[in-house]
């Protein structure tokens, strides 16, 4: 029989259900697992809705087929459901109740034996990292990354949804383009047709939003990939997406507001939840202060406390409830994070601890040196002391804001002063007047969305004033020229009737991954580079053929 003339689905696998006994149904799918006894051949066929159980029996025109089927075959079925008796109803499975008794069976495509488990969850866990990415399309035929690439989708479709319903326009905006600065490097692609030069692919749409702004768009949104070449560190993808949004004539509450609504609108709409609005607000040292970063977990306590806080020094510390039981774990911790943060810490376990408003059986950890690492320190303890004793309420999402950001930092490598967000995040009006003496003190009007311990969104107001962008450029090192080389077009555009406005990005993949309570964004990705910022199945990053590289004819001197 011609595959052309296969026999197309009537039904999905998952969906059949009780009232279908009787009716004649064709169902296309996988051969997810096939048991063979003398008389009677029992497939358990898998379509992207579901497994349904189908049995060919002896002296069917299907049988013959079915004796030859392996896990993996793509098969056609036709047959008619029938429920099954109480005692071999499956209540396991939704379509436990019934099965099809095939009459027809037509084998499709065949399969070699899969390096993945996928009839069998609990075999993931042998399977390691590097054959997932290799056999990705394999991996993603398991029911639980299925699920997970589809909540995506649901997720994005619901986010359209709410942006489009308040008048906001997608507009697509280059990857081709010049440098779109945001704290990485840049991946460049050469240009054939303009020998030397490169384009750069966008860290994200930052400048273009704003040029669409001043273009008088009022409203924006995209679902844009984006761009760093940055060293493999946890959990990053060289490429990975934002929901990138921009609006003109707003403060930072009507941004905050606009976004509290679409983090209300998903949850309703693709998890059936309600959550409250508006989310707490925290700001920025009052959450170093309270929980050792600023992107805080706020889903238990165990919070921070301080001890002695002098000039230059601080000591500060955590009580551990019940964390004497703990103690060989928080000691080892506090060794990682010691030196990594270059502070001295202490786990206190033994003695009087009524100082420290502790009792017996607790654990004491106390940090020394610097505010701002001893603080980061402990709340990396923190973190580590509630996942180990089991705090966290893994049902909860603890939404928080962190606002009034520092504008800058002191960059570790060079010593100068960077732009802790972008160099295009507004100053606080309030603490304009501190720029020249006190830059370090000037707060910014950036904000960022944390779920549960995750950065799941980050944006602010913008700059619209040109000789203040000019000024902030300077104090970011920039001379008059070099600003006018790299954001010329942004500056020139500023002289035409730049709107107030702000805006904020999703990291979609992290959001996605925090909301379906993935450990990582590869399960949310289909397709995601490995750690290595490699991709097995694919093999890029890959040599270029010998004529590219031709044409590119500067690299040639190079070669
Ligand atoms: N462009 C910013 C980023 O990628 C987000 C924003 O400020 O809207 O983090």
């Amino acid at each position: 029989m011609s595959i052309q003339g296969f026999m197309k689905r009537t039904r999905w696998c998952g969906e059949l259900r009780k009232d279908d006994a009787g009716k004649t149904v064709i169902l296309n799918g996988w051969v997810h697992r096939v048991r063979r006894f003398g008389r009677l051949v029992f497939i358990l066929l898998r379509d992207r809705t579901g497994l349904v159980q189908v049995v060919v029996r002896k002296g069917s025109p299907a049988f013959d087929a079915a004796k030859k089927l392996q896990p993996e075959y793509v098969v056609a079925v036709k047959g008619t459901v029938r429920e099954r008796p109480p005692k071999e109803v499956n209540p396991e499975m939704p379509t436990g109740e019934i099965e099809v008794i095939a009459e027809e069976l037509q084998i499709l495509s065949t399969s070699k034996p899969v390096p993945i488990p996928i009839h069998d969850e609990s075999l993931m866990s042998t399977t390691s990292e590097a054959v997932r990415l290799r056999y990705r399309y394999l991996d993603l035929r398991r029911p639980k990354m299925f699920r997970n690439i589809l909540m995506r989708a649901k997720i994005v479709a619901a986010m359209r949804e709410y942006f489009d319903s308040l008048g906001f326009i997608e507009v697509e905006t280059p990857y081709l383009a010049r440098s779109t600065p945001e704290g990485a490097r840049d991946f460049l692609v050469p240009s054939r047709l303009h020998p030397g030069k490169f384009y750069a692919l966008t860290q994200s749409p930052q400048l273009f939003k704003q040029l669409l702004m001043i273009a008088g768009f009022e409203r924006y949104y995209q679902v844009a990939r984006c761009f760093r070449d940055e060293d493999p560190r946890a959990d990053r993808q060289p490429e990975f997406t934002q929901f990138d949004v921009e609006m003109s004539f707003v403060t930072r509450e009507d941004v905050m507001e606009v976004v509290e609504g679409a983090m209300k609108h998903v949850l309703k709409k693709v998890f059936g939840e309600d959550i409250e609005t508006p989310f707490p607000r925290l700001t920025y040292w009052e959450a170093i202060r309270r929980y050792g970063s600023d992107k805080p977990d706020t889903r238990f306590g165990l919070e921070l406390r301080d001890l002695e806080i002098s000039e230059g020094t601080a000591k500060r510390y955590l009580v551990v409830e019940g964390g004497k039981g703990i103690t060989e774990y928080l000691a080892a911790e506090a060794v990682k994070v010691s030196g990594e943060h270059g502070v001295r810490v202490d786990v206190i376990t033994e003695g009087d601890l009524s100082t420290y408003g502790a009792e017996s059986g607790d654990a004491v950890i106390v940090a020394e040196g610097d505010y701002l690492s001893v603080s980061e320190a402990l709340g990396r303890l923190r973190l580590s002391a509630a996942s180990k004793l089991g705090l966290i309420d893994k049902t909860r999402r603890s939404f928080i804001w962190i606002i009034d950001f520092p504008l800058f930092e002191i960059d570790k490598e060079t010593g100068k002063l960077a732009a802790r967000h972008h160099p295009f995040t507004s100053p606080n009006p309030e603490d304009i007047h501190l720029l020249d003496k006190e830059p370090l003190k000037v707060r910014s009007l950036a904000y960022d969305l944390v779920l549960n311990g995750e950065e799941v969104a980050g944006g602010s107001i913008r700059i619209h004033d040109k000789e203040l962008q000019m000024k902030i450029l300077r104090m970011l090192g920039l001379s008059e020229e070099e600003a006018m080389n790299r954001y010329g077009f942004l500056l020139e555009a500023l002289d035409y009737g730049p709107p107030p406005h702000g805006g904020i990005a999703f990291g979609l993949d992290r959001l996605v991954a925090v909301l379906l309570g993935e450990p990582t964004i590869r399960e949310v990705i289909a397709f995601p580079k490995n750690k290595d910022m490699a991709d097995p199945l694919t093999g890029a990053p890959a040599e270029a053929p010998e004529e590219y590289l031709r044409d590119l004819y500067w690299l040639q001197i190079k070669l």
